[in-house]
């Protein structure tokens, strides 16, 4: 009886201790594994930390080589200027670049510096930077209690082509880690920017650092209480000799910290983070698995194990998915631009020297999209991905940038052959849109290609190039090829020329109201004027609009012109308010930019009432392509102008793809026929039927015309002919001063119909 009691019990008891040892190792191989995935994936996340910020480093610096590059050319073009110019424009760089100093060193031993500073320095300490051909970067300066990192940048300066010394920008390191703070998303990572020799110089992020770990890396990792469990000292320099990428764990006080470094020009990049997540994480999924097998059967238990390693699998795809994201364009399941860089990076770097950066846009692509349908529209950017991709060969990259933007490294032989390719290319676009989507349409594509002459330049301001080269031929209506080149050079030049100088040329009031008349046909009399501005830059020359405005549209400041004008012609006429001179409406030029602003009308309106200045001597004129795609953010612009009493002038109307329709739609109170159909007596007779048509459905609507650009006597009787109502042009007078138009305005007799 006890012996059967005994054997049916101790099976029990045995089955049991079984289970329990079942249950025990279970736990174990499932603690491990989480271990493991977990761990595979702190170090992912690192090294995937580690490039990102090592990328936006090696970005960092070479822009701000460039802006000291760029500046040292504005000041090479300075020549002779005096010691006081070449400061302020030194002063006016280091604002604008964020630097701390910028100071010209010169051969003959002389120096001027942005904070005033002129005289002799001390050529001994400088013998070697002063005879630099190219630029770079200064090692890091640590001040003494290592709070402070600084670095120069230095770059030659020439004139008539002989070196006449050295440009050195000096930046305070906080500037970077600001940029870092705000680009980079380190997570529970902190990120160590170190020399080769492990002096750090900046970290950021959120692990506490280890003592000693703010000084020196490599001392810090020699210490007695630094033990390594991956990777070591010796094997991080080799590493870093090498310029590889290297990897290591270690534990210090408790607690185990994962770090990977890469070289970032002559600096290293490490993401560090420690495995607290890991272990919260780890204690927690064991306690709750211990409880649960308390109750349940170690099967019920190893269900769950495999749900939660799927639940991770799961989240692994997540993280894929995401970096996927990051490097995948979703239109067209290829590369974006961001992998592009990347691939070009490489590319460029393994073979330098032979290769052209092209920059592919499809010319008016959002006529294209609102003609065909947005649908159509995504079709065509697919299919040009897709010819693109298939047209290359081994050793080149693709990429999607936004909307209908293509970018392409390719192998270079000469100009010519890459031009071949790529109008080759467009019409193998043509060809497969026709024969897929349309045969009633042409694509036109525009190309921007800068040839890589050297690899060290940043891929940026590669790229800018070649979109500096694809903006010289954007509006074209056939598919073009332009190449970056000297002149291009220039323009640029001339535009940082120009932004250097705009915002002190308002405060001075360099910009002068030039006032063109206009005349009623009827009676020839003067009965407007159009505000139109040059720019005074003393020695009595003036740089016409064309030099400035788009340089204007750009940047923004062109918000900053147009109101000023307002404001000068709302001067004006208060003034010939006051002499008694009855006032004639002028019209004030505003860029399409102004539109973005809500209080836009109020802001005129402000501007306009505080001269007391009636509405009616106010028109506002917008140039047609404003209009298109803008039409309701237009209507309601319209109607508040409107009510405030101000005249909507479409400007340049006929230039581009305006439709007579959009007369219908848009309440617009005067159109101005565009000067090009006026520009060759020829021509001139071929638009007659285009001209008469506009007049005649404007005179429908009630709306005035203008005709702008004329010259000749012919223009003349035609228009008149065409019951246009008045005329601007040469052939009455050129744009002048206000004076000037004022004694117009008395001996013509003028008077304003408004
Ligand atoms: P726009 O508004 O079409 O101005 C008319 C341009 O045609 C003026 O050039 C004027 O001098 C020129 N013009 C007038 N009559 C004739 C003619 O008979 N023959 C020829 N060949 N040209 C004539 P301007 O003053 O050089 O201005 C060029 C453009 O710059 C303007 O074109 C306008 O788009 C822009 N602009 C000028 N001032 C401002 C401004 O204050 N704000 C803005 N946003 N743009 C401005
Ligand atoms: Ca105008
Ligand atoms: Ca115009």
């Amino acid at each position: 009886m006890l012996a059967n009691y005994l054997k049916k019990w101790g099976l029990g008891i045995a089955a049991l201790a079984l289970g329990a040892v079942a249950v025990v190792l279970c736990l174990v191989s499932f603690n491990n594994k989480i271990e493991n995935v977990g761990r595979e994936e702190l170090i992912t996340r690192v090294e995937e930390v580690r490039d990102n910020a090592a990328y936006t480093l090696e970005n960092e610096l070479s822009h701000v080589v460039q802006m000291v590059v760029n500046e040292a050319r504005v000041l090479d073009m300075m020549g002779d200027a005096t010691d006081e110019e070449i400061i302020s424009e030194l002063h006016e760089f280091v604002g604008v670049g964020r630097a701390v100093r910028a100071t010209i060193l010169r051969f003959d031993g002389t120096t001027c510096s942005s904070d005033g500073e002129v005289g002799k320095y001390d050529k001994e300490l400088y013998s070697d930077a002063i005879h630099t051909t190219k630029s770079y970067i200064s090692a890091p300066r640590f001040s003494e209690d290592n709070e402070n990192v600084a670095i120069d940048v230095f770059m030659p300066m020439y004139s008539t082509g002989k070196r006449t010394g050295v440009l050195v920008t000096s930046y305070d390191i906080s500037l970077f880690e600001q940029i870092f703070i705000k680009k980079i998303i380190t997570g529970e990572s902190a990120i160590c920017i170190t020399t080769a020799d492990g002096d750090l110089i900046f970290r950021t992020g959120t692990v506490e650092a280890p003592d000693g770990f703010d000084k020196n890396v490599f001392d810090f990792y020699v210490r007695d209480d630094v033990e390594f469990l991956h990777g070591s000292p010796e094997s991080l320099r080799a590493d870093m000799l090498a310029g590889r990428a290297s990897s290591l764990s270690y534990e210090n006080g408790g607690m185990v910290r994962f770090v990977s470094y890469a070289s970032a020009g002559d600096w290293y990049v490490a993401s560090v983070t420690t495995d607290r997540s890991l272990t919260i994480r780890e204690a927690h999924i064991l306690s709750s698995a211990l409880d649960f097998a308390m109750q349940v059967v170690v099967a019920v238990l190893i269900i769950t194990g495999c749900i939660l390693v799927s639940g991770i699998k799961e989240q692994r795809r997540h993280v894929k998915e995401l970096s996927d994201m990051a490097y995948v364009d979703s239109l067209t399941g290829l590369a974006n631009k961001k992998k592009f860089k990347i691939t070009a990076l490489e590319l460029l770097k393994k073979k330098p020297g032979a290769y052209a950066l092209i920059l592919l846009d499809i010319n008016e692509f959002k006529v294209l999209n609102d003609t065909l349908g947005y649908e159509c529209g995504d079709r065509v950017l697919r299919m040009i991905a897709d010819v693109i991709s298939e047209s290359l060969g081994a050793g080149e990259a693709f990429g999607r940038g936004d909307a209908d933007e293509y970018y392409l490294l390719v192998k270079y032989q000469s100009d010519s052959l890459v031009r071949e390719r790529i109008i080759e290319g467009i019409d193998q676009i043509n060809e497969r849109f026709r024969a897929t989507v349309n045969d009633a349409y042409t694509i036109v594509l525009c190309a921007g290609v800068y040839v890589v002459r050297n690899t060290d330049t940043d891929i940026n301001v590669m790229l800018d190039m070649a979109k500096h080269a694809q903006q010289l031929i954007k509006g074209i209506t056939r598919s073009t090829v332009a190449f970056y080149s000297e002149d291009i050079r220039r323009n640029i030049l001339n535009q940082k020329l120009v932004e250097n100088e705009m915002h002190n040329a308002l405060q001075n009031g360099d910009f002068i109201t030039y006032l063109q008349p206009k005349y009623r046909l009827s009676d020839e009399k003067i009965c407007g004027a159009e505000a139109l501005v040059r720019w005074d830059i003393g020695n009595s020359q003036i740089r016409y609009p064309d030099q400035f405005i788009n340089v204007f549209e750009r940047n923004g400041f062109i918000t900053r012109l147009d109101m000023y004008m307002l404001d000068k012609s709302c001067e004006i006429i208060s003034g010939w308010l006051r002499d008694g001179i009855t006032p004639v409406p002028i019209s004030v030029n505003f860029s399409r930019m102004h539109l973005a602003n809500e209080n836009f009308v109020d802001d005129i309106a402000r501007v306009v009432e505080s001269y007391n200045v009636p509405p009616k001597y106010i028109e506002i004129e917008l140039t047609e392509g404003t209009m298109l795609g803008n039409e309701e953010v237009l209507i309601a612009f319209l109607s508040r102008l409107h009510e405030r009493g101000f005249a909507l002038s479409m400007d340049d109307f006929g230039s581009g793809y305006s439709s007579l329709g959009l007369l219908r739609d848009l309440p617009v109170d005067i159109i101005k026929l565009d000067k090009t159909f006026f520009a060759e007596y020829d021509d001139f007779k071929r638009a007659k039927t285009v001209i008469s048509s506009i007049i005649s459905m404007a005179r429908e609507l009630g709306i005035c015309t203008v005709a702008e650009g004329v010259e000749t006597v012919e223009n003349i009787i035609l228009l008149r002919e065409l019951g246009c109502d008045i005329v601007q042009g040469y052939y009455y007078a050129k744009p002048m001063e206000a004076t000037k138009l004022s004694q117009f305005m008395a001996e013509n007799g003028a008077e304003n119909d408004g």
